[in-house]
């Protein structure tokens, strides 16, 4: 990583706290936009829209890390996710 700011995957806000987690693009080098659940080798792994995005990440992000709940978890992607680089 260029910098020890903590960044999050453009596309599912995973945070990206490590180069192992990072996406890859298609010359092979690490993506540090994407994640690797994302993004391989240079293409988003799935497509999907947002709102798909956000309830496949429901279920790890609502078990009180970070959030309490379900709904909880799904209002704050809300308004996370049309920010990311992917869905703006
Ligand atoms: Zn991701």
């Amino acid at each position: 990583m260029e910098n020890t700011e903590m960044k999050f995957c453009q596309s599912c806000c995973m945070p990206m706290d490590s180069e192992g987690v990072l996406g890859t693009n298609s010359d092979g080098s690490k993506s540090h936009d994407y994640c690797h659940y994302c993004y391989e080798n240079g293409a988003f792994t799935k497509e999907e829209t947002m709102d798909e995005m956000i309830e496949s990440c429901v279920p790890f992000v609502s078990k009180g890390n970070p959030y309490p709940d379900e709904e909880t978890a799904r209002k704050a992607m809300q308004e996370i996710f049309p920010n990311l680089k992917r869905w703006k």
